[in-house]
């Protein structure tokens, strides 16, 4: 199962030799919520089809073509070229929460909105990894974006938390993995974060290694959609 999507063109062209490399062949993908980002995986593998949370599908009935109009955006921001625009094909819708089978495994998907208005996480408990989607990233603070809210973000870091704590391993949407200790520590920072934004504060201190120019751009974007909310 591949979750989630690398942006870059090279990189998605690299993806199936990398992981044919390391003895996966996908069979199916798997985004964790209906970001243009995190919907890539056909761009690799246009073979198989997408399963989306409902709530996932439901968005993009609700905003049709802004997937592609945000990867064009972007795209044209970084200069990129692709062969190919995005179409995504037939898209499985899966319950949330609710379970996907894989092999003679199963994979555990839990609710994970906030950040937007969709999204889940993925729980491998049989290996210990949990694919958190844009939440406990050591790169990115909390994004609450348009459509998405600040108690559903703190409902889904306390979802998470006992999800975390069963975990060797936590792979953000964003940033490398990080082990139990580090996704708990930063957990704990992005509860401060929410409480500080809450409060409204124009210039909070960020967690570190979260400080920087871009990351500050995203509180002042959090503000404003907590204003207009
Ligand atoms: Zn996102």
């Amino acid at each position: 199962m591949l979750i989630d999507s690398p942006y870059f063109p090279d990189e998605l062209e690299a993806l199936p030799g990398l992981l044919a490399g390391a003895g996966f062949e996908p069979d199916a993908l798997l985004a964790t919520h209906a970001d243009f980002d995190h919907l890539l995986g056909r761009l690799a593998f246009p073979g198989l089809a997408l399963g989306l949370g409902e709530p996932s599908v439901e968005r993009l009935h609700r905003e049709p073509g802004a997937a592609q109009r945000d990867l064009r955006d972007h795209d044209e921001q970084f200069y990129v070229e692709r062969p190919a625009p995005l179409a995504l094909g037939q898209v499985q819708g899966l319950p949330v929460p609710g379970s996907v089978e894989l092999g003679s495994e199963e994979l555990e998907l839990h609710p994970a909105d906030g950040h937007t208005s969709d999204g889940l996480a993925v729980m491998a408990r049989w290996c210990g990894v949990l694919c958190a989607g844009d939440y406990l990233s050591g790169v990115e603070i909390p994004m609450v974006s348009p459509g998405g809210a600040l108690a559903d973000y703190r409902a889904t870091l306390a979802r998470l938390a006992p999800l975390v704590e069963a975990a060797d391993t936590v792979v953000p949407g964003h940033g490398a993995p990080n082990g139990r200790d580090t996704a708990l520590r930063i957990l704990d920072e992005d509860m401060d974060y929410l409480d500080a934004l809450e409060r409204g504060d124009e210039r909070p201190t960020l967690p570190k290694g979260r400080d920087a120019r871009e990351q500050r751009s995203i509180h002042e974007r959090n503000m404003d959609v907590i204003r207009s909310a």
